[in-house]
């Protein structure tokens, strides 16, 4: 049985979403979900090809994706239809975030590191040039240390993909180990403890490199050892058919964490727990 919980998808309002909010929650309900919270990108690409957060368009589309997304809650009995972002990191947008955190009434704010020293490591040309000029060590490091600068900002409720550089980084040098970066995350970590940010699974990886949620284990682990107060699950699905992909393996890597929960966030505030433990063994 999966963990009947998606808090991480992207519709047609995200700038790299398909379909409708309404054909994800169907997908949803079929796939036996009880819980899918939208989590669109904010920023959008500008006729000059560069990324910007302009409040003056994103403020009305989360409003409007809020109103969607109250519509279908109460037109789909046994689904909890909820509507958050996923802000993206970057030191020139966080008083843009911050206000537009202000303006809609989200239910989940994922922070999200996608670019690391001007680059972006998670899609398009740039990975190359990111681990062209870095060897593992430093490439892995330097998107650590950016997590670290996001959580010291703190604008939001859960750590999105915590080593999402191991996408392009396993595709180029293989397996990495979380050891080699203990000294790094941990503090990290322990920072999300003190300021009661939770930690995602991010189920996206199972179906592509690394083959495996991120992050790894070891850091859900280490999260529990440092205190991070709850743990949210999300596939990161971009289209419906993908609305429950990695879940299982999702859950598996965060019982092996010693985690037995999962938390949903309503109104930006942990709201329920779903046990991680399948609810009945075969007799
Ligand atoms: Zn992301
Ligand atoms: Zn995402």
């Amino acid at each position: 049985m999966i963990p009947p919980v998606n808090c991480h998808a992207h519709d047609d309002a995200s700038s790299d979403g398909a379909a409708p909010l309404a054909e994800h929650a169907r997908a949803a309900r079929r796939a036996g979900l009880r819980h899918l919270c939208t989590t669109n990108h904010v920023e959008v690409l500008s006729d000059d090809g560069s990324w910007s957060v302009r409040l003056e368009e994103a403020v009305p589309r989360f409003r409007a994706e809020v109103a969607a997304g109250e519509a279908l809650r109460r037109e789909t009995p046994g689904l909890d239809v909820r509507v958050g972002a996923e802000f993206e990191y970057r030191p020139g947008w966080t008083d843009d975030l911050d206000t537009l955190a202000g303006e809609v009434e989200l239910d989940l704010v994922i922070g999200s590191v996608h670019v690391v020293d001007g680059l972006n490591v998670s899609g398009g040309e740039e990975p190359d040039r990111y681990f062209a000029t870095r060897g593992p060590r430093e490439a892995y490091r330097r998107y650590f240390e950016t997590v670290g600068e996001m959580v010291a900002w703190g604008g939001f409720d859960v750590v999105g993909h915590f080593d999402l550089v191991a996408r392009y980084g396993h595709e180029r040098h293989g397996p990495y180990d979380p050891a080699d970066h203990e000294a790094t995350i941990r503090p990290v970590l322990a920072e999300m403890a003190r300021r009661g940010l939770g930690i995602e699974v991010n189920t996206s990886g199972v179906a592509q490199a690394p083959g495996m949620p991120y992050p790894r284990s070891e850091i859900l682990a280490w999260a529990r050892e440092e205190g991070v107060p709850f743990l949210t699950m999300g596939a990161d699905s971009h289209v419906p058919r993908h609305v429950d992909r990695g879940l299982v393996e999702g859950a598996a890597a965060a019982r092996r964490a010693g985690w037995d929960e999962v938390t949903v966030l309503a109104g930006r505030r942990p709201a329920a727990t779903l046990p991680l433990a399948p609810a009945r063994e075969a007799s």
